[in-house]
């Protein structure tokens, strides 16, 4: 952290600034005194060091992070790649996951048509909402603890793990069997959701906001394992521009920021991001191309019937087609060096 002062800043007041600053946190303070102003340069941990405060300080005239302010989310503390197992099934190894499933889960029989056939296609994880974030109150608000019930359900007959979005705190009893639980976008921001999430042992997909940069991602993801949960899994959904040809925009950069900056594993949903069916395709192949993890696809057996998202999802037909698209571009792209 660089912090400029200001040229009436005293020698005494510097000294005291200082001393509280090696103090008060993990850093030791350089000074260079130039013949307009002092800057101070702070070496060390300066993660939990809030840059308002510093910039309030009367003696100061800006202030700059130069390291992120994400440490256990940070690659560059974690060189590792992290691996998070799921009932056998490892996500970030290098391998590519992909889970599919409903917008919503709507009733047993729904759920399990859609749970073998896309099991059948290559799909590790059944997702399916059970607590739907709707824009409208009046819309479709989900199974809740029966859409989890049928989730388990379908769990227990096809063997795929579960992957479902939590809304609440309150809720998080509830989820006790899910394999793992969703944050969805309009909570990436919802800081006591994910402090109570850090305090779990269960993998957490992280999506991004609609309209959040990288740095809060990570920011939300630290949060949890701030906690002690080091089990998150970024998921790049889309992000809000001005275009309104495709409902979001798949910030396809994004993938190899996160691996570049975090250890943590990368999933694309190319179904929100999109919100065209025909589109999904070319996101899932630009995705893994570009370094993911894996991939969130929306499948229904009648789109055209569904509570949730008709419009974006991919009948299971539609799903088999790409998956293998899919698993052949992974094998093609580990041929490159
Ligand atoms: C979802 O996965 O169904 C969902 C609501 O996603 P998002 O939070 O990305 O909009
Ligand atoms: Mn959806």
């Amino acid at each position: 952290m660089i912090i400029v002062l200001k040229s009436e800043a005293t020698k005494e007041q510097i000294e005291q600034f200082a001393k509280e600053l090696t103090s008060e946190h993990k850093v030791s303070v350089n000074e260079w005194t130039g013949s307009q102003s002092t800057v101070l340069g702070l070496i060390g941990d300066t993660s939990e060091i809030d840059i308002d405060y510093i910039g309030a300080q009367d003696i100061v005239e800006s202030v700059k992070r130069v390291q992120e302010p994400y440490k256990k989310a940070n690659r560059k503390f974690h060189p590792e790649n992290t691996v998070i197992e799921v009932e056998g099934v490892k996500i970030g190894d290098g391998s590519t996951v992909i889970m599919a499933g409903p917008c919503s889960v709507e009733s047993n029989e729904q759920l399990l048509e859609v749970a073998q056939k896309v099991k059948a296609s290559g799909a590790q994880f059944l997702r399916g909402g059970a607590f739907k974030p709707r824009t409208s109150p009046y819309a479709f608000q989900g199974l809740r603890t029966q859409g989890l019930e049928i989730m388990l359900h379908a769990k227990e007959k096809t063997g795929l793990p579960i992957v479902t979005e939590i809304m609440s705190a309150d809720h998080i009893d509830l989820f006790k069997d899910v394999d793992i639980i969703q944050v969805g976008a309009r909570n990436m921001q919802n800081f006591e959701l994910l402090k109570a999430l850090g305090h779990l042992d269960k993998p957490i997909l992280l999506k991004r906001g609609l309209s959040n940069t990288i740095e809060e991602t990570l920011m939300s993801a630290e949060y949890i394992m701030a906690g002690g949960n080091e089990k998150v899994i970024l998921c790049e959904r889309g992000v809000r521009t001005f275009e309104t040809y495709t409902r979001n925009t798949l910030d396809i950069s994004a993938v190899p920021a996160f691996k570049k900056l975090s250890h943590l594993p990368v999933i694309v949903d190319p179904s929100h991001a999109a919100g065209i069916p025909w589109m999904i395709e070319p996101l899932s192949m630009g995705a893994i191309a570009a370094g993911a993890d894996g991939l969130m696809i929306e499948v229904h057996n009648n789109p055209k019937k569904a509570l949730s998202d008709g419009a974006q999802s991919l009948t299971p037909e539609q799903f088999d087609k790409i998956a293998k698209k899919v698993f052949e571009l992974k094998s093609a792209l580990s041929k490159i060096k």
